[in-house]
């Protein structure tokens, strides 16, 4: 039933594999068991991607892999998953199985989103559960065969991304899926199949259903996935930003100046840079580039309202960011420092020996000094860029410089 496919011919080989994983697929072939390199990896490998991750698919149960791999440590409760460990790392094994489950699982509810699964199933079921053609291809490694199951070689070639089966049940089944495609046509540079494009503006508000832990995990992977200026533009144009972002949506709408726009470009495209030179970056950073016009527009309201001055910013801090978090629940670790990052902005005025001394040895200071560095360019604020260059050369300088610069200070 599946094209089956010469893998070598297809230019992938053994050799772009990582050997843990292909240790895994060879113990258990060596055991009789089915199993493949399946998904994401696949798809990579064959667009010349390097890999984020190898997972496996196979027909050996939980309890089959552990008995075969020992280091197997099987997690999950609905539908069990093996991790395969060697040490802290692990390459996940998972059990073909039947259609109808997703991340969250289960029976289809009131809005078509899939409630409750865990039947194993086969090879074909577990093919055509997955979103896109795609990423339903699998991949042999020992006997150099590519199986596809859905139409996703052919995908390939015209670079396009194609949901399995029926496009609205299948975003209503899941209604992330409409965020990965976001994902994949902005990483991979894909377009998205007329079929598969046609529902997603209409189904949107769907993704307001969905737990907002998953969706901050999603804001991860679109924003960090190395293509965040294409993927925001995608996300915009498909209505899908609102349900991730309302608050800076609206800030968009009312950016006449295009500042605003110019800040979330600059640093997106600074995001993009830093990934793809295998640089870290940390979510604080974009929820504070997300968020920052929304903070001033409420910190602006409080100051109209005579609150001091101090509190302005922490309380429109405070605001928005427990607004932000009812969309894409952003863990305490990183709001925390969206915070300082925005409240350390008014030190950068402060330029006396003490004060500037000691906030350069502050822990936040390269991530405000970045974002003030951001803010100056995207605002054309002349104040600002004489601020980030003398704050750029007092980081630099000795400390005898360092307080002949503070004392120029008017
Ligand atoms: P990435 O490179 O970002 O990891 P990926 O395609 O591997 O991309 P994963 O989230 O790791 O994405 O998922 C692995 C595979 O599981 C996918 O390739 C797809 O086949 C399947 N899958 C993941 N999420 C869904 C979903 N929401 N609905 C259907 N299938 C899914
Ligand atoms: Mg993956």
């Amino acid at each position: 039933k599946p094209l089956v496919l010469s893998a070598s011919k297809l230019g992938i080989s053994k050799s772009s594999i990582n050997p843990k994983a292909l240790s895994i697929l060879k113990a258990l072939n060596k055991a009789k068991y089915d199993a493949y390199l399946v998904g994401g990896c696949v798809r990579d490998l064959l667009l010349g991607y390097e890999p984020k991750d190898f997972d496996i698919a196979t027909n050996a149960h939980p309890e089959q892999i552990k008995a075969v791999l020992p280091s197997t440590r099987i997690i999950g409760r609905r539908f069990r998953l093996a991790h395969v460990h060697f040490g802290r790392e692990y390459y996940e094994v998972a059990t073909f199985r039947a259609p109808h489950d997703s991340s969250d699982d289960g029976q289809v509810g009131k809005e078509g989103r899939i409630i409750h699964d865990n039947v194993y199933g086969t090879i074909e079921e577990d093919a055509v559960r997955r979103d896109f053609a795609i990423n339903a291809l699998f991949y042999d490694v020992h006997n150099d065969q590519v199986l596809d199951f859905a139409g996703g070689m052919d995908d390939l070639e015209k670079r396009q991304l194609r949901l399995i089966g029926d496009p609205e049940t299948r975003y209503r089944e899941d209604p992330v899926r409409m965020l990965r495609a976001m994902r994949f046509a902005g990483k991979l540079g894909l377009s998205i199949e007329a079929e598969s494009e046609a529902p997603i503006r209409e189904l949107a508000p769907l993704l307001e259903n969905i737990a907002p832990a998953r969706l901050f995990d999603e804001v991860l992977k679109l924003f960090h996935s190395g293509q965040a200026k294409s993927v925001l533009e995608l996300l915009r144009e498909y209505r899908l930003f609102h349900s991730l972002f309302p608050l800076t949506e609206k800030a968009l709408q009312q950016d006449d100046d295009g500042y605003f726009q110019a800040l979330i470009n600059d640093s997106l495209e600074n995001t993009d840079n830093r990934i793809n030179d295998g640089l870290s970056v940390t979510p604080a950073f974009l929820f504070a580039v997300m968020l920052w016009k929304p903070m001033r527009q409420v910190e602006a309201a409080y100051r109209e309202d005579s609150y001091p001055d101090p509190q302005c910013m922490q309380l429109a801090a405070n605001d928005v960011l427990s607004s932000q978090v009812r969309n894409t629940a952003v863990p305490r670790r990183f709001s925390n420092v969206t915070r300082e990052i925005w409240l350390l902005q008014s030190r950068f005025s402060q330029k006396n020996f003490r004060r500037a001394t000691q906030f350069v040895e502050n822990r936040r200071f390269r991530a405000a000094f970045d974002f003030l560095c951001l803010r100056s360019i995207a605002e054309q604020n002349k104040e600002l860029q004489a601020d980030a260059a003398w704050w750029e050369e007092f980081q630099k300088v000795d400390a005898e410089r360092q307080l002949e610069m503070s004392k120029a200070v008017p």
